[in-house]
């Protein structure tokens, strides 16, 4: 296994972090904020990678970034305030966060999923190839509803 640089890694994260395309950092990628085009606008990449459970670590990661920043936020907030400490705000703006925080995140942690896969497997033209031409119509959505 040969593993990409700092700069390709780098770029796949970066691409990744403003909604792009790891791969070729193009796009459109997303169908809606919740859901992924099946493949890249641009490149062709599949963005469905036809595992239903490709995306759990995203899910994984998604809610170690939303409970980190939280906790984080929370740890600042009680220094910087301290000894007039807003309980209430901590007691309901906590959960309210970690409920809302993982929606803002969602495209962002499965982009940045994919791009640490990439960065893992890079694609080579062989398997490049097999992704632009492989039935476009093909998603783990429609495989759902047969
Ligand atoms: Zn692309």
């Amino acid at each position: 296994m040969e593993l990409p640089s700092l700069m390709q890694t780098l770029r796949l994260f970066g691409r990744a972090a403003i909604l792009r395309c790891p791969n070729c950092g193009g796009g459109p990628v997303l169908k809606h904020w919740l859901k992924l085009r099946v493949r890249c606008g641009s490149c062709g990449l599949r963005l469905e990678r036809g595992e239903h459970d490709y995306f759990v670590g995203s899910l994984m990661l998604n809610y170690v970034i939303t409970g980190t920043l939280v906790l984080v936020t929370m740890a600042v907030l009680l220094v910087a305030m301290w000894p007039e400490v807003p309980w209430d705000l901590f007691q309901y703006g906590g959960p309210v966060a970690m409920l809302v925080l993982p929606f803002a995140f969602f495209p962002f942690t499965k982009l940045i999923w994919l791009a640490f896969d990439l960065m893992l497997r890079p694609m080579n033209d062989e398997e490049m190839e097999w992704h632009r031409t492989a039935d476009s119509e093909w998603s783990t959505e429609r495989t759902l509803s047969q």
